[in-house]
This record gives structure tokens, sequence and C-alpha cells, in this order.
């Protein structure tokens, strides 16, 4: 059984198009692993992998830049627009045209931004606030905040029942692309269109789904959306994450953070506050030039790569894995709770599973690297670039040993 399973995972990789990108990361063992045996990482929706060229980008960036042109670097090595060059980089990965994408902050810093500037674009009685009910905790904690500091209450829905429940008191909803635990995808164009017809808007939190399938936020209509960059963008540790504002609403949008990098005449100092136009406009304060340019980096693996193809691969990983999951591990151990279907499936498998914590630390001590998410949940993040077949087949073959 196994050795059918893996012959077919060798076969898949052979015809894969996407495993020349592979070359693209440093996929190095980690000293304490057996030389030759790289193990097996599925925890790129959490971390993603060291893209070959970005450690020498950010040498060239701290010696050079930083080292010898020092402040001259603001103007002569572009670091006062990367927030719009990197921006316009990760902008065709999420169906957005050049000039909507600003880069800086946290993940939490960008969900404030958009979630209150959307509620200072809505009329005064729409007074509540839909928050994904599974979000992930930092969207929650800071829909609560933004909806006291705005006057409005704050209501936890399911995602899957999101669109039926905004309604003509609804400012706008904050919604996961991807639940970050269980993996399943929600409806981003049927939800976002239910909101525009009830005259709502929609902040998506696009975190476990930028880099791993398709999103068309220009032609779903979406109005802002938020995502990091150190997941499947491969940006590293804290790297930058990104706000999207759509170009019509650019001109509205009243940021809750306007610093003097936001400004229109930032280098004018004035006392007024005068904010500039366009994506600039969701910008804040110095930006983290060694972090943004990490990741500039970082996006070059990116070139020429189709993100329909990378959703092809990352669909057909997860099921594969899943099969090896079904013919491996003794019945009843593991159960899903990924959806099957495929129109619902993020890039990740979540198996509920007794004592999920010891038999993750158990699959990391045989180089199996998941993670764990309590109570009872192994979470395995395929991310299409970089991971195999046989990497799925390993994961499952290793988990049944450890179950058993
Ligand atoms: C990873 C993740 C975040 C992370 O927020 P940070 O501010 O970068 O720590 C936020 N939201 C979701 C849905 C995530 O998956």
């Amino acid at each position: 059984m196994s050795d059918s399973l893996l012959g077919r995972a060798e076969r898949l990789d052979a015809d894969d198009q996407l495993a020349k990108i592979r070359d693209r990361f440093d996929l190095e063992a980690p000293s304490d692993q057996a030389a030759g045996d790289a193990g097996v990482y599925l925890d790129g929706n959490s971390l993603g992998a060291l893209p070959h060229g970005v450690a020498a980008r950010l040498q060239d960036v701290v010696e050079r830049e930083w080292g010898r042109l020092r402040i001259r670097s603001w103007d002569e090595s572009g670091w006062w627009t990367a927030p719009e060059r990197v921006g316009d980089r990760i902008a065709p990965l999420i169906g957005a045209a050049p000039g909507q994408v600003v880069v800086g902050d946290s993940t939490s810093v960008n969900v404030f931004k958009a979630l209150v500037g959307a509620v200072r674009m809505a009329p005064q009685d729409r007074d509540e606030v839909l928050v994904d009910a599974a979000t992930f905790p930092t969207d929650g904690y800071i829909a609560a905040s933004a909806a006291r500091m705005t006057g409005r209450t704050v209501r936890p829905v399911r995602a899957v029942d999101m669109a039926a429940e905004i309604g003509p008191r609804t400012a706008v909803a904050l919604v996961n692309h991807v639940d970050y635990r269980t993996g399943r995808l929600h409806d981003l164009p049927g939800t976002t269109a239910a909101a525009h017809a009830a005259g709502a808007l929609v902040v998506w939190d696009l975190c476990h789904s930028a880099g791993a399938l398709p999103v068309r936020l220009d032609a779903d209509g979406v109005d802002l959306a938020v995502g990091c960059t150190y997941k499947y963008l491969n940006g590293g540790p804290g790297a930058p994450a990104y706000l999207y504002i759509r170009r019509e609403l650019q001109p509205r949008f009243d940021s809750p953070l306007p610093g003097w990098n936001s400004h229109t005449d930032p280098f004018g100092m004035r006392p007024d506050y005068e904010p500039a136009d366009g994506a600039p406009r969701g910008r804040v304060g110095t930006p983290e030039i060694l972090s943004m340019l990490a990741l500039e980096a970082a996006l070059e693996a990116w070139d020429g790569v189709s993100i329909e193809e990378v959703r092809c691969k990352s669909l057909a990983l997860s099921d594969f894995f899943l099969e090896c999951v079904a013919a491996l591990v003794p019945d009843g151990m593991v159960e899903s709770i990924t959806p099957a279907e495929h129109a619902l499936r993020g890039s990740q498998v979540s198996l509920r599973c007794e004592r999920a914590g010891e038999v993750m630390a158990a699959l990391i001590e045989r180089g199996v690297v998941g993670d764990y998410r309590r109570p009872d949940v192994l979470r395995f993040g395929f991310t299409p670039l970089y991971t195999r077949y046989v990497d799925a087949l390993r994961a499952a073959r290793t988990l049944a040993d450890v179950l058993r």
C-alpha cells in the first residue's frame, strides 16, 4: 500500500510544473538532523521558508545602503517609496491593480486601520460591526476596540452566515478569507456582494489565502483587505503586512492613525494634517526598511509563477495527504476538520486528534514540522512552491508511526 503511494508521489513530483521553484528556497537540514535529510516542513502557513537571495540582499542593504550611504538611501536606494513599491509587487497575487496596496506595520495594526477607516465611511445609523465568530483572535480584539471607539457594537457571526446576517444596521463586516484553525475557505465574492447589496462594507483578512490561492480583490469589488507576508508570501519573521484600499474608496479613507508618512507633504512638517492621495494614505510612520526589503527580495520567488497553478497543486497536495492519512493511519485516530470539498478548502489540513500537543511534538522530533492549535488540532500547511508529494506521504507515514 505504502509502496504504491510512494510510486504515485514520485510520479506526481516528476510531473509537477512548480517543482523547479523549490530551488528558489533554502531547505537545508536543520543542524540536528542527519545530513541529506532536510525533513518535511509543513508549517509555511505560519512562517514561510527562506527564499534564496534574501540573505545576500539584506547584507547589501545593511552594509552598503545603510552602512555607507546612510541617510542618502531614503532617496537614492528607494527606501522612502518602498511601502508602495512592495505593495505593487504583492498586488498581482491578490488581484489588485497598482496603486491600491501599501506595505507596513503588522497585520493587527492594519486590521485596525481598515476597520476604523471603513466604519468612518458608514452612516451613523449603521451601528453594528460584524466579526467572524471563529476569527483569529487579534481581529476579534481589534474589532471590539474599534466598535467601542466609534460608538458601535460588535456582533460575532459565523463566517458562513455572514452574507445572510449583514443588514441595514451593519456598518462593516470583518471576515477571514480562510479560517486559520480549520482551513475552511469562505465565500469572498458572495459575501462581498451581499454586503454591498445591503449597503455595508467588508474588510477581508487574507492572511491564510494570499499566496496559496487566487484572490481577486478588484474583480470581486472588495472594499478593504489586509494580510500578512510571513506566511505563504515567505517575507520572514515579523515581515510587515499590507493594506488594500479600493481605489474608489481612497478619497474617503480617513485613517485612524494619520502619521507624517501619510501626509500629502511629509517634509512640510505642517501642524495640520492633510492626507496624501492614493495608497500612501494607509501609511503611518517610518517604515521598517530592513524587513520590508527582505520581503521585497523574498517576493522574487514568485516571478513567473501562476497562482492558478499554485492552487491546483495545493488542492492536489492536500488531497494526496488526506488519502495517505486514510490509508496509513489506523481508523478513528484522527478526524479531518478541513472541508473535503475543494471550493471550501484553503491550503492546509487540520486533523483533530487526541493528545494533539504530544503527537505534534513527536512528529517534530522525527523531522515532520507542522503545528498544534489547542485543544486538539494538528495543522499541516501545504505551500506549493516548495512542498512535494513525497513530503505529504512522509508526513502521513510518520503520523501513522507516532500514533501506533
Ligand atoms: C497570522 C494572522 C494574523 C497575524 O497578525 P500579526 O499582527 O501579524 O501578528 C492576523 N490575522 C490572521 C487571520 C492571521 O492568520
